[in-house]
């Protein structure tokens, strides 16, 4: 499980840090709201927990870039306003959970099981090769943060090469598993889905990761 801790204050940073792995947790840290929203979008956390005053960004707004690029983590806030309009404000704006500081460290790690339980329980993990995240259960597609559209046969095709990342997978394969039908010799549909895909997820970025594998198939990977 591997949380970001986007908070501005050292010490409450790396108090929580600290607690959170002796729980287990691998943490990473970030000091502004800026640094912040790029180690969202640059990596798959399982949680974040944001701090509403931030330098650069404030938390709010981070929040709701995150939730505009529909980015599903769950969000825990921290604050020191205890005002019941921030805390509406920032459930409105796409919180999961809200902690009002000073807290105890007990607190903090009971609502950090909580939230986790919750969306262990709302659907299957999300796959993830570099950058490249698909999220089964909303089916969303993003790279490096950025929303993808993809049809629903460029989807599975994508998240059938995503399940066997790694793996050279065979035309035959391919057009069983996402087509549902035997492979035809004579048509080359597969190819061009793959062209599709290929121009949505690679097209114009420096790593590739939908390969070719000549006279057998395509794999996707990181090299
Ligand atoms: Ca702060």
């Amino acid at each position: 499980m591997r949380i970001l801790v986007i908070e501005d204050e050292k010490k409450v940073a790396r108090f929580i840090k600290k607690g959170l792995e002796e729980e287990g947790y691998a943490v990473d840290l970030a000091p502004d709201g800026e640094e912040g929203l790029a180690r969202v979008l640059d990596q798959v956390h399982d949680l974040i927990i944001l701090d509403i005053a931030l330098p650069k960004i404030d938390g709010l707004q981070v929040l709701k870039k995150l939730r505009e690029r529909k980015v599903p983590t769950p969000v825990l806030l921290l604050t020191v306003r205890a005002a019941i309009e921030d805390k509406v404000l920032g459930l409105d704006s796409g919180a999961d959970d809200y902690l009002t500081k000073p807290f105890a460290f007990q607190e903090l790690l009971a609502r950090i099981r909580a939230l986790l339980r919750r969306k262990a329980e709302t659907g299957p993990p999300l796959l993830q090769v570099e950058d490249l995240v698909l999220d089964p259960a909303r089916h969303l597609v993003t790279r490096g943060g950025e929303r993808i559209d993809l049809t629903s046969k460029e989807f599975a095709l994508l998240e059938y090469l995503m399940r066997n990342a790694g793996r050279v997978l065979t035309r035959a394969m391919i057009s069983e598993h996402v087509w549902n039908y035997d492979f035809d010799t004579e048509t080359n549909v597969i190819d061009v889905y793959v062209n599709y895909l290929r121009r949505k997820i690679d097209s114009g970025r420096e790593k590739k990761l939908i390969h070719t594998v000549r006279g057998s198939g395509y794999a996707l990977k990181s090299e």
